[in-house]
């Protein structure tokens, strides 16, 4: 059964409109191409963690109290780390404070190198619905230059694992665009996600700003030395080519830039993100969004503690987005979907001139970037290829 949100007017897309964050930030090692707010740790402080989050929601008790959540997800990091005991808590305490209906999805992220039936069994006793496993590839070496310590059958295994603990609702993770991968590779990566009959798959190209992440990063590190390259752009956009057509082939459509759904399975609480709600952001190095507010946590877990367990808000910046920002985000987001965004309504909510933008959209409907379909602009396979540059002139 596909869960339970309501319909974003501007997008046609059913979409949390009030989620909630939850960001768990051990992992067991660093992969050398992250720069998630992550870190190694031998001996994950499970409990302490749990207690902080629950501190963390005491701490912002004036936010949307008795709000209906539409979508929960707890990502990292490796949340399978945490035992489903503490997982429940922090799941109890979001009950205790917000309205959380029969049917919300409840998302957790899993490795393959951390999942077992009863760890599994647990989180869904706990309410999980829904599991997100980072397969990232089944191809050895792609998985050795990522530095994942799982092999593909590691990754075969933890969604059969799933099914066995009962989840119906399983979303797997690819990468492309990987140092050394060839599209044939790439292709084959598409091919056995398909096989595992998962209901939903993200596909991210492999992007690192060598100049900015070179300190903390080592494959960032490794690039800005010309030590490793990433595949050219023309390559990069062949893989993901190939790897939509498989998808698209093997039933999962396309529902966004990079994302891939059976049909009515989308994930809810990622498309708040791209629909302009709302989201409560909790844990380490997370950012939330309430209105017009953004905060975000320290990145570090040593300060998140600390500032939580004396009682501070672990914020290490936060600002006021204005509404010229806001539309430019929702233009920007909307885009990504297939279903497109009702562009002339998003300029009446935000003011903004429409005219201008009506001819710009006459254009990309006559280069085939675009179509006209609901009332809403809906970017082509063609028009996806070039998102950031339509976006950037349309906003
Ligand atoms: S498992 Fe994920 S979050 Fe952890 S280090 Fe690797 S890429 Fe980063």
């Amino acid at each position: 059964m596909a869960p339970a949100a309501p319909v974003d007017p501007l997008t046609g897309l059913s979409a949390a409109r009030f989620a909630v964050y939850v960001h768990f930030p051990y992992c067991l090692s660093k992969c050398p191409y992250c720069d998630f707010a992550s870190t190694a740790a031998k001996q994950v402080p499970e409990a302490r963690y749990a207690r902080a989050i629950i501190d963390e929601l005491v701490l912002r008790q004036d936010t949307a109290p008795g709000r209906e959540v539409h979508a929960v997800y707890i990502g990292g990091g490796t949340p399978s780390l945490w035992s489903p005991t503490h997982v429940a808590e922090v799941l109890r305490a979001l009950r205790e404070r917000f309205v959380v209906p029969a049917g919300c999805e409840i998302t957790l992220e899993a490795n393959p190198g951390a999942s077992d039936e009863a760890r599994f069994s647990g989180y869904r006793e706990a309410g999980v619905t829904r599991l997100s496993i980072g397969v990232q590839s089944f191809q050895p070496a792609t998985l050795a230059r990522l530095g994942r310590a799982h092999d593909g059958a590691a990754a075969r295994r933890a969604v059969a694992t799933a099914r066995a603990a009962g989840f119906d609702n399983v979303s797997v993770d690819l990468i492309y665009g990987v140092h050394g991968q060839t599209v044939a590779e790439a292709r084959r990566d598409a091919e056995e996600a398909v096989a595992l009959g998962t209901e939903h798959l993200s596909a991210y190209a492999l992007t690192l700003d060598a100049e900015s992440l070179a300190e903390e990063v080592p494959l960032a590190r490794q690039l800005s030395r010309g030590e490793v390259a990433l595949p050219p752009d023309e390559v990069v956009v062949e893989m993901q080519r190939e790897v939509r057509d498989v998808l698209r082939a093997g039933g999962l459509e396309r529902y966004e830039v990079s994302n891939y759904a059976k049909a009515g399975l989308h994930s809810r609480h990622n498309a708040a993100y791209w629909t302009g709600g709302d989201w409560l952001a909790l844990g380490v190095g997370a950012t939330g969004s309430l209105g017009p507010a953004r905060y975000t946590n320290q990145r570090s877990a040593d300060r998140y503690l600390e500032d939580v367990e004396a009682g501070r808000l672990p914020e290490r910046s936060r600002e006021q987005l204005s509404s010229v920002e806001r539309f430019e985000e929702r233009v920007a987001m909307g885009l990504r979907l297939t279903s497109g965004l009702a562009l002339e309504q998003a300029c009446v909510a935000f003011g903004q001139p429409w005219a201008p933008r009506q001819a710009l959209v006459a254009r990309l409907v006559r280069e085939g970037l675009a179509r006209l379909a609901d009332g809403r602009v809906q970017l082509t396979d063609e028009g996806f290829d070039v998102h950031s540059a339509i976006a950037a002139r349309l906003m």
